[in-house]
């Protein structure tokens, strides 16, 4: 198992499947992005399918959520989900599988992740106005991405969180309407602090809202809210009963305002194989050759201790770059 100089553990592989996403959120994508998925130098099934492999038997991780870009623009999602569910860890464990998705190809397509092994969904919803999930997504496509959340529910993914992210301005007088829609579902929701990367970074300071204001902007729709123990995730959780009677569980994800590095047991690696040990950091590592035109378990460790020797303490104050090609 691989440790980091300040003796933390990877446990969680966050892979992200292609850069590509069908949407342009504002600050997650930059204009000049490309949205073409499927280049010689992307990670294949197979290749996938040993890297995890070798990082559940030789490294300790035991969970893996798909991300991107938009994993369901990987035209080889499905298959890529039931070889990673196939997958046991030493002691004969499955690995946990998750994604993070925009949740447009959910209403059509949740039933069929779910039957090849996927666990868990996490769904991007940063307002239920379809002006400003216009505004903030590029896209018409909020109804989809509502039939989309009903879909995974009933596919029986489970959890379904919700990933709402706070822009001043923006979305900010809209969080107790999100609030009280994830409640009346039963869904997790989790409010999102904007990192200082991507196109927005520039207007970082006039977008971010942190935690405490965004807890005084859902005040309107807090009956009551106690917090949790805080789990081994990023979200600082508390349990809400709404206004109208409906309770849930609300997490704050705090990257500006109160990181979690310290508990930090992530790994992530690009659609390419590159590796970062931290989100806003720079790449750390190449694991390309490695594995083409054939795997070698030894070259993949040396990188990956590499790079984890270079996992910092905390987070660099600004992020190197951008969402989209790194899987948030
Ligand atoms: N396309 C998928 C989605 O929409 O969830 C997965 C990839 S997206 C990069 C993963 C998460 O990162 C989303 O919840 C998104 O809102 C979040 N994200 C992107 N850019 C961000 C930023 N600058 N600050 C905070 N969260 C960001």
């Amino acid at each position: 198992m691989i440790q980091d100089l300040n003796h933390r553990s990877i446990r969680y592989l966050r892979l992200s499947l292609t850069q590509a996403c069908q949407m342009r959120c504002v600050y997650c994508r930059p204009d000049f992005h490309t949205n073409a998925h499927g280049h010689d130098g992307e990670l294949t099934p197979a290749e996938i399918n040993q890297l995890v492999r070798h990082l559940a038997c030789r490294h300790g991780v035991r969970k893996v959520r798909l991300t991107g870009g938009d994993p369901t623009a990987h035209p080889q999602l499905v298959e890529i989900i039931r070889l990673i569910a196939g997958i046991r860890t030493p002691d004969n464990h499955r690995l946990e599988l998750a994604m993070t998705t925009n949740g447009l190809a959910l209403a059509s397509h949740a039933a069929q992740f779910a039957a090849a092994g996927l666990q868990r969904v996490n769904i991007s919803l940063d307002s239920l106005d379809i002006r400003t999930f216009h505004e903030v997504t590029g896209l018409d496509a909020l109804p989809q991405v509502l039939a989309g959340i009903e879909a995974a529910v009933a596919a029986g993914l489970s959890p379904v969180k919700l990933n709402c992210v706070v822009l001043r301005g923006k979305n900010q007088h809209q969080l107790p309407e999100i609030l009280e829609f994830a409640a009346a579902r039963g869904l997790e929701l989790r409010f999102i602090e904007m990192m200082p990367m991507g196109p927005l970074r520039d207007r970082w300071h006039s977008l971010y809202m942190p935690a405490a204001e965004i807890r005084r902007a859902i005040e309107p729709a807090v009956e009551c809210m106690q917090p949790l123990v805080q789990g081994a995730g990023s979200a600082r959780n508390f349990r809400v009963l709404t206004r109208s009677g409906k309770i849930t569980t609300l997490g704050f994800i705090t990257p500006m305002s109160c990181n979690f590095c310290a508990n930090c047991d992530r790994l992530r690696i690009t659609s390419d194989g590159n590796v970062y040990p931290c989100l806003m950091d720079e790449p750390r590592g190449r694991l390309l050759p490695a594995l083409r035109p054939a795997f070698h378990a030894a070259d993949v460790d040396d990188i990956l201790v590499q790079a984890y020797a270079r996992k910092k303490p905390e987070h660099p104050a600004w992020g190197h770059t951008i969402m989209t090609q790194l899987g948030g």
